[in-house]
C-alpha cells in the first residue's frame, strides 16, 4: 500500500509464468497489436504511435524528453514535486533550457503560473506537467494548462504514470500531444513497461530534428519501424512483461474505465473517513487530492517511521513516507490498481488504530 508498485492481481501472475516465444513470433505480433489497441482505449486516444517502452515510467519520461527536445529549445516544467523535479533534470540532460513553474509540495500548478511562465518565454518548445504527483498525493487539472500550451505554439507533454487507470485521463479530449505511464502504479502490473503515446504533430516534431535523437534506444523514429507494421528489429522486447501488461490490460477494460475509476474514488473516501475517526487527515490540497495515492499528515509527536515500521513488521502492510520537503510529515497510502480494496482499506486504518493508540 505503498506508492507502487502495487499489487498485482493473480492472472497477470499466471500470464506471466508462461512460456516464452520469440520476440518475432506470429504470435507475439498479435500480442502486441492488442497491447497498442487496448493501450489507445485506456488512453482515450486515436493516437497511432501508442505502445510501451520497455523500461519503467521513468523511461517514458526520457522517451518524450530526448525526442521532443533538440539542444537549445525553451521548455516549460510545472514543479510540485519529485517528478516534475526529475523532468527537469531529464530536459536539461537532453540541453534544454529549462523554465520552472513552481508550486509548494502537495498543491496543484495553477494555470495562472502557466500563463506567467509564457509572459516570460513566449514560444517555448513544449510545456510539460505531472498529471498527478505521487510524491505530494495532488492532481493537477490539465484542460486550461493544455489550451495555454497550444496558444503559444507548444506542444503539451502529460506524466500520467499515477494517474492511469486509477482516474479519468483524456488524451485526445485533453489535446495532449505527447503522454507517458508506468505498469507498476494503477495499471495494476509490475514495473518493467512504460505506455507511451504521441499525437501525430509530436511525431511530426521527432520525425523532423535537426539532429539524430541523443539515444539510440529510445529514438522513436527507429521503434515505430519495431512496434509498427514494419517489425524492423530494434531490441527484443521484453515477452513476459508484455505477457504481464496484456492481462493487466484486459481486466482494466473488463471492469470498465469508469468503473474503475470510481472503485478508486469510492476506496480513497472510504480511507479518507477511517483516517478521520483517528484524527488523521489527506494534506494535500483541497479539491484535489488524488484518489490512488493518500498523503496523511503525521500528527505531532508521533515517530513517522516507527509506526511505518510496526506497520510492516506486525501487519505485514506496507506504506511510504515522505520525501524532499515532506519528509517525516507525511505517509504514503496507495490504493492504485488490484491495491484498491475495501479490505485493505480497512487492514491498515485497524493497523493504525492499533499502533497510534500504543
Ligand atoms: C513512479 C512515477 C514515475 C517513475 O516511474 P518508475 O517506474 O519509478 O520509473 C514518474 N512519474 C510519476 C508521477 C510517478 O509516480
Amino acid at each position: 500500500m505503498g506508492p507502487g508498485p502495487s499489487d498485482v492481481a493473480p492472472s497477470v501472475l499466471h500470464a506471466m509464468a508462461r512460456p516464452l516465444v520469440g520476440h518475432l513470433d506470429p504470435a507475439f505480433v498479435n500480442m502486441m497489436e492488442e497491447i497498442k489497441a487496448m493501450l489507445r482505449t485506456v488512453f482515450q486516444t486515436q493516437n497511432d504511435l501508442t505502445f510501451p517502452i520497455s523500461g519503467t515510467g521513468s523511461a517514458g519520461m526520457e522517451f518524450c524528453c530526448v525526442n521532443l527536445i533538440e539542444p537549445g529549445d525553451e521548455v516549460i516544467i510545472g514543479v510540485n514535486g519529485v517528478f516534475g523535479t526529475r523532468m527537469c533534470e531529464v530536459a536539461e540532460r537532453c540541453g534544454a533550457k529549462v523554465t520552472r513553474v513552481e508550486a509548494p509540495w502537495g498543491q496543484i500548478i495553477e494555470p495562472a503560473a502557466v500563463a506567467a511562465a509564457l509572459r516570460q518565454v513566449p514560444q517555448p518548445k513544449l510545456v510539460a506537467i505531472v498529471h498527478a504527483e505521487t510524491s505530494t498525493g495532488a492532481l493537477t487539472p490539465v484542460e486550461e494548462i493544455s489550451r495555454l500550451a497550444h496558444a503559444a505554439g507548444a506542444l503539451f507533454v502529460l506524466d500520467t504514470v499515477t494517474s492511469l487507470a486509477g482516474c479519468p485521463v483524456k488524451i485526445d479530449e485533453w489535446q495532449v500531444d505527447a503522454v507517458y505511464s508506468g505498469t507498476q502504479k494503477c495499471l495494476g502490473a509490475p514495473p518493467g513497461l512504460s505506455p507511451v503515446s504521441f499525437s501525430p504533430t509530436a511525431l511530426a516534431v521527432a520525425q523532423n530534428r535537426k539532429r539524430k535523437v541523443q539515444s539510440w534506444y529510445l529514438d522513436v523514429n527507429l521503434l515505430s519501424s519495431y512496434w509498427g507494421q514494419e517489425r524492423v528489429y530494434h531490441h527484443t522486447a521484453p515477452i513476459t512483461m508484455n505477457y504481464g501488461l496484456h492481462e493487466a490490460l484486459r481486466l482494466v477494460l473488463l471492469e470498465g474505465l469508469p468503473a474503475r475509476w470510481q472503485r478508486h474514488e469510492q476506496n480513497h473516501l472510504a480511507l479518507k473517513a477511517g483516517l478521520a475517526e483517528l484524527g488523521l487527515a489527506i494534506v494535500s490540497q483541497a479539491g484535489h487530492q488524488l484518489w490512488q495515492l493518500n498523503a496523511v499528515g503525521v500528527p505531532a509527536g508521533v515517530d513517522e517511521l516507527a509506526v511505518r515500521k510496526q506497520l510492516l513488521a506486525d501487519y505485514n502492510i506496507e506504506i511510504g513516507a515522505g520525501l524532499g520537503p515532506l519528509k517525516g510529515k507525511i505517509w504514503r497510502i496507495g490504493l492504485m490498481g488490484h491495491t484498491a480494496r475495501r479490505e485493505n482499506v480497512d487492514q491498515v486504518i485497524a493497523a493504525l488504530r492499533m499502533i497510534l493508540k500504543k
